[in-house]
């Protein structure tokens, strides 16, 4: 695990949001850019703080056994649900825990394990490839590189971040659909792409709380600031939350 620098970065929020023009009602995408107040570091700070305190070591949902199931779990994830994952690999991972036996399954066989998963065809033919990239190329290793994960068959960006940061404890910020709407939502971040607001997270988050930052927002975003109606009556931090729209206990 990479150790935490007690050195405080100044949180440095940026502005690319367009504005509404004057005299005219604003859009609902107007709405949703226009700049908020910056967060300070110190709220910042506190914002992670009160994260940790509820809960010090949060863990990733998905199951797995080892750097390479993980990164079959998470190539699987995409949009599916960590809990479906988990049930279609339980029994897929007794017997495929390496990229060699993953290619003894086989893909035909593969799309039976994980039919239930959303895009599963395509998911079965990148697992294959990305076992053969492995077997080939990495002495069937899944390497603590994120430039190198990137050029396997269906991962991207925000895949290389979970495994390197769950696998093999590097401070990255996966940004999911979550993480983007929870970020933009307290102040974090005003980033409308994963990439902007990943850069953002780096820079703003206290190194202390880089380990597990991601994890955090993701968990946040799932149960509780949650896409349709926050839950905000029962959230940790809604003093400091820029959200406009905060909602009252029903
Ligand atoms: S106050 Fe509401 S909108 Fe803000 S983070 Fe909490 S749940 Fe989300």
């Amino acid at each position: 695990m990479a150790k935490a620098s007690k050195t405080m970065r100044k949180a440095n929020i940026r502005s690319s949001a367009p504005k509404g023009k004057p005299g005219k009602p604003a859009t609902i995408a107007e709405k949703k850019s226009r700049p908020a107040a910056k967060l300070s570091a110190g709220e910042i700070r506190e914002i992670f703080r009160r994260f940790h305190a509820a809960n010090p070591e949060p863990k990733g949902e998905l199951e797995y056994i080892n750097p390479y199931t993980l990164l079959v779990a998470v190539v699987l994830s995409a949009q599916a649900t960590d809990a479906g994952v988990n049930k279609a690999t339980r029994s897929l991972f007794k017997i495929a825990d390496s990229p060699k036996k993953m290619l003894g399954v086989g893909e035909e066989k593969l799309r039976d394990y994980i039919k239930t998963i959303g895009l599963y065809r395509t998911k079965a033919k990148n697992v294959i490839a990305l076992s053969q990239k492995l077997i080939d190329q990495f002495d069937s290793k899944v390497l603590a590189d994120r430039d190198v994960l990137e050029t396997l068959p269906g991962v991207g960006r925000k895949t290389a971040n979970v495994v390197m940061n769950i696998a093999f404890g590097q401070p990255t910020m996966a940004v999911d659909t979550h993480v983007l709407r929870v970020a933009n939502r307290i102040g974090l971040s005003r980033g409308a792409t994963p990439l902007a607001v990943e850069a953002d997270l780096l820079r703003i988050v206290p190194p202390e709380y880089a380990m597990h930052a991601h994890h955090w927002l993701i968990l946040h975003g799932r149960y509780l600031c949650k896409a349709r109606k926050p839950e905000c009556w029962r959230c940790p931090i809604p003093d400091i939350c820029r959200f406009p729209d905060k909602t009252r206990a029903p």
